[in-house]
């Protein structure tokens, strides 16, 4: 016999038969904690999440995925499920529970000629970027490589493209999804629309999506991109500067960023590493050289350090801020929205800079607006269209021993900064212990419909490990 939590938070015992049973029914692997690849599938992006399911179905396709759906649901087991493992929750793995593992499917099928993507939801974005620009094609999605599309996906989405094309889900065009009864459906503008809409910015509480359709667009292989390094002494002038700059810029320019210490840049003198620095990050999506007067205005903010920038391929762009986001760190992020980048909260932002609790962290800056904000609230469930700024308070560190220090650094930066924000918050940027913010938070006007969907595909709510919307009908 094996125990299993289950989903009332009491325990129910399988018997070995039935789990034989289980694993011959799977195309891919069922896991036991001692076997090999059990700890590779439960290991998440941040080391913060140390869960430990009882079993894990490491999925190689659709059918694993409708299995394990089933097993968990007939046997009321909590039920987890992984994409790219990133989300900063942890909720892709749960404590003795069975996890779905869907990382193995990284399956990117371009149709050029259609312009369009089907991709499996175990692909990161870098696989994605890789196959779409050999045919200099892509779509918005964000901005590290190894983050995964599906979880990213059924948040919203956003990064370098999204001012230009919208958030990823505005070019999500069909999913094919296991609900928590068994069926598999496919969800598309005539097809089960209302769950296509659930999918835009619900996050996973809908079912299990094990492909994705995107309308590509053309991009590059070349964009214009780079880092523009100041000294944080400047960084009135900067935050000035970047006001500016961001009300006029056209939508094929996004501008993101970072306040930190100066890691050690080849670019930057040696006696800038390690000290505190206004990173002024951008992309131009255009045609390189129609960009270049346009990226100079960037390093005239102030005198910078040093900078970076000039034409690179945008698969290559994707991966630039990979090394500062290796798996393997602890780290708790805490995140608001912003309709105006004010003088008070670049005060808050540059006091807090000063006081880091580790040479990791930092606190970023993304400029969203554009057509992201020209889709209306209630047409995906991503409901935060009037916001121009969100801020991520990205703490980061190395030992378990730091874990309130840094935690409580980013609990009174974030609560510093709460006057002047929104209210609203990105789903896929909220940590494990924000449940209160779930509701009004991250699903905003939309809650309702949202509630009243769930209550219809997920009635029992199976699919509850994630930002969570409970069943109302
Ligand atoms: C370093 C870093 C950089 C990031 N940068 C950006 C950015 O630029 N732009 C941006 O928009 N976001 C960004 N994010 C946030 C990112 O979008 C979320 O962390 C997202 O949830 C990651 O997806 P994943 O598949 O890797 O996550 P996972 O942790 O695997 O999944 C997250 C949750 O989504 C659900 N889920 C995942 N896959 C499925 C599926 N196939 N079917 C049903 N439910 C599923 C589950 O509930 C799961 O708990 C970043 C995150 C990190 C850590």
């Amino acid at each position: 016999m094996v125990d299993f939590k289950n989903t009332q938070g009491g325990k129910t015992s399988i018997d070995g038969d039935k789990l034989e049973a289980m694993r011959a029914s799977l195309r891919g692997a069922l896991l036991m904690p001692a076997d090999e690849g059990y700890d590779v599938s439960r290991t998440l992006w941040s080391a913060t999440i140390d869960r430990r399911p009882a079993a894990i179905v490491r999925a190689a396709g659709a059918g694993d995925a409708m299995q394990a759906v089933n097993f968990a649901r007939e046997n009321r087991l909590l039920l987890a499920v992984r994409g790219g493992g990133h989300n900063i929750a942890g909720k892709a793995a749960c404590d003795g529970g069975l996890m779905l593992d869907l990382s193995a499917m990284k399956s990117v099928r371009v149709e050029p000629a259609a312009k369009r993507a089907r991709v499996e939801p175990g692909a990161l974005l870098g696989d994605f970027d890789r196959e779409t620009q050999a045919f200099g094609l892509s779509t918005p999605t964000g901005i590290n490589s190894t983050t995964g599309m599906s979880g990213l996906t059924l948040g919203g989405g956003f990064g370098w493209q999204s001012r230009e094309r919208g958030l990823t889900i505005d070019n999500l065009v069909a999913a094919d999804v296991v609900l928590a009864s068994g069926e598999f459906v496919q969800a598309s503008a005539t097809q089960h629309a209302d769950l296509l809409w659930a999918q835009r910015g619900g996050g996973g509480n809908f079912g299990v999506v094990t492909s994705f359709e995107y309308q590509l667009h053309s991009l590059g292989p070349q964009v214009l991109a780079g880092l523009v390094v100041y000294p944080m002494e400047q960084a009135k002038q900067v935050f000035e500067g970047y006001r500016k700059f961001t009300a006029a810029a056209s939508d094929d320019m996004t501008v993101w960023m970072v306040l930190r210490k100066a890691p050690p840049l080849p670019f930057l003198p040696a006696d800038a590493h390690g000290k505190p620095v206004v990173v002024v990050a951008f992309c131009w999506i255009g045609e390189p050289k129609q960009g270049e007067a346009m990226t100079q205005l960037l390093h005239g903010f102030g005198k910078p350090y040093g900078a970076h920038a000039g034409p690179v391929p945008f698969a290559g762009w994707q991966t630039a801020f990979d090394p500062l986001l290796t798996p393997g760190a602890r780290n708790y992020w805490k995140s608001h929205d912003f309709n105006a980048m004010t003088v008070e909260v670049e005060r808050i932002l540059c006091d807090a800079i000063t006081q880091l609790p580790s040479d990791e962290c930092e606190a970023f800056i993304g400029q969203l607006g554009g057509a992201i904000n020209r889709v209306a609230e209630a047409d995906t469930a991503y409901p935060h269209r009037d916001v121009e700024f969100v801020v991520n308070v990205h703490t980061r560190w190395r030992e378990a021993s730091d874990d309130a220090k840094c935690i409580g650094w980013t609990r009174s930066l974030f609560d510093a900064l709460a006057p002047h924000a929104t209210g609203g918050v990105y789903v896929n940027f909220m940590p494990e212990d924000e449940s209160q913010r779930e509701a009004a938070g991250a699903y905003g006007a939309n809650f309702k419909r949202l509630a009243a969907l769930k209550a219809k595909y997920d009635p029992a709510n199976l699919f509850n490990q994630n930002q969570n919307i409970a069943p109302k009908a």
